[in-house]
C-alpha cells in the first residue's frame, strides 16, 4: 500500500482553488466530521469548497458546527480541480458524489480502512489510525492549515464516534493527545457528548427493542446476530441512521466473539454489519468474501438475497471461520 507524506497533499491543497470534499454513503460520524473539518480548514485558506455526501447531512449530526455546508451532490457535474475522498474504502462507496466530480484532475484518498486499495493520485491510507479524522488532524497540523474550534469539534465528534468513545483497541496515547489538543481549542466536552450520545430519538430505542426480539446465538454463545426487515423499519418509522451503534449491544455480551446485524434494503440486497472481539477473527476478510470490506474488527457488506438467505449464508461463513480457530 502506497503511503505518501502530508507534504505532498499539503502542496496540492495550496496549489489549487476548487475542491470537493467527499465521504462514503451511509455516512457515520467519522465521515461527516472529517469532511466538515477539512472543508472548513480549506475554506479558511481561501479555497472554494464543495462538501458532498450522497445522503446529505444526517439529522442526528446536524448539530455539528457548520453542518449546513454539507449537502447532497448536484445531479449534474460541477467544475472542481481536486476531489478528496475521506473515510471511503473503495471509490464507488462515494455513491452519487462520484459523478458530480467527474471534472476533477486530481484525486486524494485519505482513509484508515485496511481494505482500501489506494485508489487516486495520492493515497494516504493508515489502517493503524482509529479514525480518518485523526489523519485529517495530522494533515492540518503538519501543514499549518487553518484550525479553530469549529474544526476541533468536528474532529472530536469524528474520533469519539469511530473509537466507540475512546474505547476500541486502536485508541492510542496519540489519539488521546489529539483529543486533548482538540479540547484545548475550546470545545465543551460535556455538551458535545450530550449531543452525540444523549439525544437519541425515542424510535431508536423502540428499534432496539424489536431487534432484540430477533436476537439469535450460534456456536454456543460466540456468534450473536439480529436483523431488521423493511416491514419492521416501516412500522417503526425509523431512518437508516437510527441503527448506527446498536450492534454494540451484541458485541458487549460476554462470550460473544462475532456480532452481526442484517438490514433488509429496498434494492434486493441486505446490508450486513459485523463486529469482532478477537484479532484472530478478521471480519473484514469475511465481509470481503461477500464483496464488502472495512477493518479487522468492524466491517460490512451489501449482499444480494432475501434477509433469510443472506443471514443463513453469512452466519454459516462466520461459523466456519470460528471453527477453524477453535
Ligand atoms: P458499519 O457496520 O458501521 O456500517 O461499517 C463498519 C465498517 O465497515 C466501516 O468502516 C465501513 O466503512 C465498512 N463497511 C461497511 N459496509 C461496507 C461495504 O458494503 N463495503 C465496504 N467495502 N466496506 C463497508
Ligand atoms: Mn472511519
Amino acid at each position: 500500500m502506497t503511503r505518501f507524506n502530508f507534504e505532498e497533499i499539503g502542496q496540492i491543497l495550496r496549489d489549487h482553488q476548487r475542491f470537493a470534499v467527499l465521504g462514503h454513503v451511509r455516512p457515520d460520524g467519522d465521515a461527516l466530521g472529517s469532511q466538515l473539518a477539512l472543508a472548513l480548514s480549506l475554506q479558511q485558506l481561501g479555497k472554494e469548497v464543495r462538501v458532498w455526501n450522497e445522503d446529505g447531512m444526517l439529522e442526528k449530526y446536524s448539530f455539528l458546527p457548520r453542518a449546513e455546508l454539507l449537502t447532497k451532490p448536484p445531479s449534474s457535474p460541477e467544475n472542481v480541480d481536486v476531489a478528496i475522498a475521506l473515510d471511503t474504502a473503495i471509490q464507488n462507496r462515494l455513491g452519487t458524489a462520484l459523478a458530480a466530480v467527474r471534472s476533477a484532475k486530481i484525486w486524494i484518498n485519505i482513509d484508515h480502512h485496511l481494505s482500501n486499495p489506494g485508489y487516486g493520485n495520492i493515497a494516504y491510507v493508515d489502517p493503524s489510525a482509529p479514525a480518518t479524522a485523526e489523519i485529517v488532524f495530522g494533515l492540518i497540523k503538519s501543514q499549518g492549515l487553518p484550525f479553530n474550534r469549529d474544526i476541533a469539534e468536528n474532529l472530536y465528534a469524528a474520533i469519539s464516534t469511530d473509537t466507540g468513545s475512546f474505547q476500541y483497541p486502536k485508541t492510542s496515547a496519540h489519539t488521546l493527545e489529539i483529543a486533548a489538543e482538540l479540547i484545548r481549542a475550546g470545545l465543551d466536552v460535556g455538551r458535545l457528548n450530550q449531543q452525540l450520545y444523549e439525544n437519541y430519538p425515542r424510535r431508536r430505542l423502540e428499534l432496539l427493542r424489536e431487534l432484540l426480539r430477533t436476537m439469535r446465538f450460534r456456536q454456543g454463545d460466540s456468534v450473536a446476530s439480529f436483523s431488521l426487515s423493511l416491514k419492521t423499519a416501516a412500522e417503526l418509522g425509523v431512518l437508516p441512521e437510527d441503527n448506527e451503534g446498536l450492534i454494540d449491544h451484541l458485541r458487549a455480551i460476554r462470550g460473544v466473539i462475532v456480532a452481526a446485524f442484517f438490514e433488509e434494503l429496498t434494492d434486493g440486497k441486505v446490508r450486513v454489519s459485523m463486529r469482532s472481539k478477537s484479532n484472530f477473527v478478521d471480519v473484514c476478510a469475511i465481509c470481503q468474501k461477500f464483496g464488502g470490506g472495512g477493518h479487522t474488527l468492524a466491517a460490512g457488506a451489501r449482499v444480494r438475497g432475501t434477509l433469510a438467505e443472506v443471514e443463513e449464508k453469512v452466519l454459516e461463513e462466520i461459523g466456519e471461520v470460528l471453527e477453524s480457530h477453535s
